[in-house]
């Protein structure tokens, strides 16, 4: 009988990684666990560092034997920092952190790779599974991941088990934070006393907001049809501390969103051109920080992968998938703008992503599992 994806399997290994607490940048523990597991199963494992020693990534190649192209499989393993919650097992789903994100979806990926060892089912090329540390914003930006994909730790597709699973995602924007400061050099004094030569921070700041309602008019204009606008996003804005008082500091933080075509380079210059000029022209100091979450994404849909992955999906006793957007930024981004390697997002049905409520669907990661055998099959075998 071939091997296939096996039900109990899968649970114990979502179990054993959810047990292990591994919030972002701690994930040590659990990819030590993982290695290890991966070790004893037979498997020959990697751990390339990618710049975070406190934590080396997991990375597994299978090999058919015979040349063709490489599938990868790619996990972060890190969870948001929020209070830990122990797996728990019902008949149906598994609750506990990172259950839905991203642990069993990692787990049905490791699943699948074992199926496609012992089955025998890869006749060519081969299988590269990855997982990594410093997913989760804004306690990492990629940065682990990022360094393994420049040092060519990648495959010519990559599959990425995130819980989405109602399209097949095409693009979507990519994504930055910013935190701007406001200075004037003077303390902070009764406003009667205040010298009339001395800027005012809140006029600045008020400056800065229509400056970069300008700009939101401006990037509106870029649009996609599936991911919608660029955008200018300010969350909130802070001044002061009682009526008669000049402030010294305001201060305010939000985000800016832009489409594939534009670098997240260009992006940040634009945004520091206009806060310098509002600088100059308000005579204060202003400190920008800017952090790039991920980069754009974009999947060419003529790629044969796309089919591939289709005919995956039906396999595997589901239906084809409409082409849609991507309401997040993920680890695809990174794949996409770093080597221009074509990425599906699709996961295991589940919910509570980023609360301490998460759970995931036991069938749902069965089936990701067989469908992530089945497409390696499709696209390494061709
Ligand atoms: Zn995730």
């Amino acid at each position: 009988m071939p091997a296939t994806v096996q039900r109990q399997r899968l649970i114990d290994t979502i179990t054993r990684m959810v047990s292990i607490p591994s919030r972002t940048g701690e994930c040590g523990l659990l990819l030590d666990d993982m290695a290890a597991m991966l070790t004893a199963e037979g498997f020959k494992v990697d751990r390339p560092v990618g710049g975070h020693p406190a934590a080396p990534a997991v990375a597994v190649r299978y090999d058919s034997g015979q040349p063709g192209p490489t599938i990868q499989f790619n996990g972060h393993v890190d969870t948001v920092h929020l209070p830990f919650v122990p797996p728990a097992v019902t008949a149906t789903q598994i609750t506990g952190s990172g259950s839905i994100d991203m642990k069993g979806g990692t787990a049905a990926a490791i699943e699948a790779l074992r199926v496609i060892r012992d089955s025998g089912v890869l006749k060519k090329g081969s299988v590269l599974f990855t997982a990594h540390d410093l997913h989760e914003a804004p306690w990492g930006f990629g940065q682990q991941l990022n360094q393994m994909i420049r040092d060519g730790l990648v495959g010519d597709a990559v599959l990425i088990p995130e819980y989405l699973n109602q399209c097949i995602p095409t693009v979507s924007r990519g994504s930055a934070t910013w935190k701007i400061f406001i200075r004037r050099t003077g303390a902070p004094v009764h406003e009667v006393m205040r010298p009339l030569d001395e800027p005012s921070v809140i006029n600045a700041g008020a400056e800065l907001v229509a400056r970069f309602r300008q700009l939101g008019d401006a990037i509106a204009g870029r649009t996609d049809p599936l991911a919608g606008s660029e955008t200018v996003f300010i969350g909130q804005i802070h001044s002061g501390e009682i009526f008669n008082q000049y402030p010294q500091v305001c201060w305010m933080e939000g985000t800016r969103r832009w489409l594939p075509g534009r670098s997240p380079d260009e992006v940040e210059k634009e945004f520091r051109q206009l806060v310098a000029q509002v600088e100059r022209k308000t005579k204060t100091q202003i400190e920008v920080q800017f952090q790039v979450i991920r980069d754009a994404f974009k999947l060419d849909t003529t790629h044969p992968f796309v089919e591939t992955f289709q005919q995956a999906l039906v396999e595997a006793g589901g239906q084809r998938l409409p082409l849609g957007a991507k309401p997040f930024v993920d680890d695809c981004n990174s794949f996409w703008s770093l080597a221009g390697i074509p990425g599906i997002t699709h996961g295991p049905t589940g919910g509570g992503a980023h609360t301490v409520e998460e759970w995931l669907s036991i069938d749902d990661a069965v089936r990701v599992a067989n469908v992530y055998v089945l497409t390696a099959a499709k696209f390494c075998n061709g």
